[in-house]
């Protein structure tokens, strides 16, 4: 098997074993393959082994990548970086979901351009968990104190449909507490929202933790595809090189 084969029995082995041992269904946790900095063909090479949805950190690449995919139409992108305004269009005119939404003025854009474009996009509030900035290449969600009115004004708007909360957990310290935060935001915007039913939390080196505390979408980009340079998070980004 390729080693992309494997990593990907690996993980879902992993999403599986941490979802039993919190009395959960499997198949409540949905693995998006974070392809950002791998090549396309990376892409295709997992979608043939039945992973079906994928993420970006950045809409230049997500476009051009699900341009060189067009003719898979199964692929579902999914965009979990931070997202300016005036992208809002193109993330729309790609049918992705946003995992980003983390102020007014982006609720708004996306609104439009989905009402311009006749499309519904589904939506993430990201709520800022602590830790320090920058980390991922971007700044880290909504105050947990704004993130009601935030799922408000996604829920209220006719082009958006808020699906949950998405979170980064702080690096440097242990993931549980900061899930446990957003688990606790998260039922209070669902009992605002019944149908905002998910939690995207969870990534290559915290998804057990993720899947304990209620995690349904698990983020999951090194443990696929190997490890990226650090440079590899800016704009400046360098190759990345999986190691054999
Ligand atoms: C890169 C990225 C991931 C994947 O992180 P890994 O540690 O490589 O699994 C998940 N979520 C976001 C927002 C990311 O930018």
């Amino acid at each position: 098997m390729s080693s992309l084969g494997e990593n990907l029995r690996a993980v879902r082995a992993r999403i599986d074993a941490a979802a039993r041992a919190a009395g959960r269904d499997p198949a409540e946790v949905r693995l998006l393959a974070v392809s950002k900095t791998w090549p396309a063909a990376d892409v295709r090479a997992l979608a043939a082994l039945g992973q079906r949805h994928f993420a970006e950190n950045r809409v230049q690449e997500l476009s051009s990548k699900a341009a060189e995919l067009a003719d898979l139409p199964d692929l579902r992108w999914h965009l979990v970086g931070q997202l300016q305004r005036n992208k809002a269009a193109a993330v729309v005119r790609l049918g992705a979901t946003v995992h980003s939404v983390d102020r007014p003025p982006l609720v708004e854009a996306l609104d439009r351009a989905a009402e311009r474009a006749d499309r519904v996009v589904d939506v993430y509030v990201q709520v800022d968990l602590g830790g320090p900035e920058g980390e991922l290449g971007g700044r880290g969600g909504a105050a947990p104190g704004d993130v009601p009115g935030l799922a408000d004004a996604v829920a209220a708007a006719g082009g958006l449909r808020l699906r949950g909360l998405m979170a980064v957990a702080p690096r440097g310290e242990d993931p549980a507490p900061a899930f446990a935060r957003l688990a606790e935001i998260g039922a209070r915007v669902r009992a605002a929202h019944p149908t905002a039913s998910e939690t995207s939390a969870g990534m290559s080196g915290d998804l057990e933790a993720a899947v304990a505390a209620g995690a349904t979408v698990v983020r999951v980009g090194t443990a696929l595809f190997g490890a990226r340079p650090l440079a590899s998070e800016g704009p400046t980004a360098a190759g990345p090189v999986r190691p054999r």
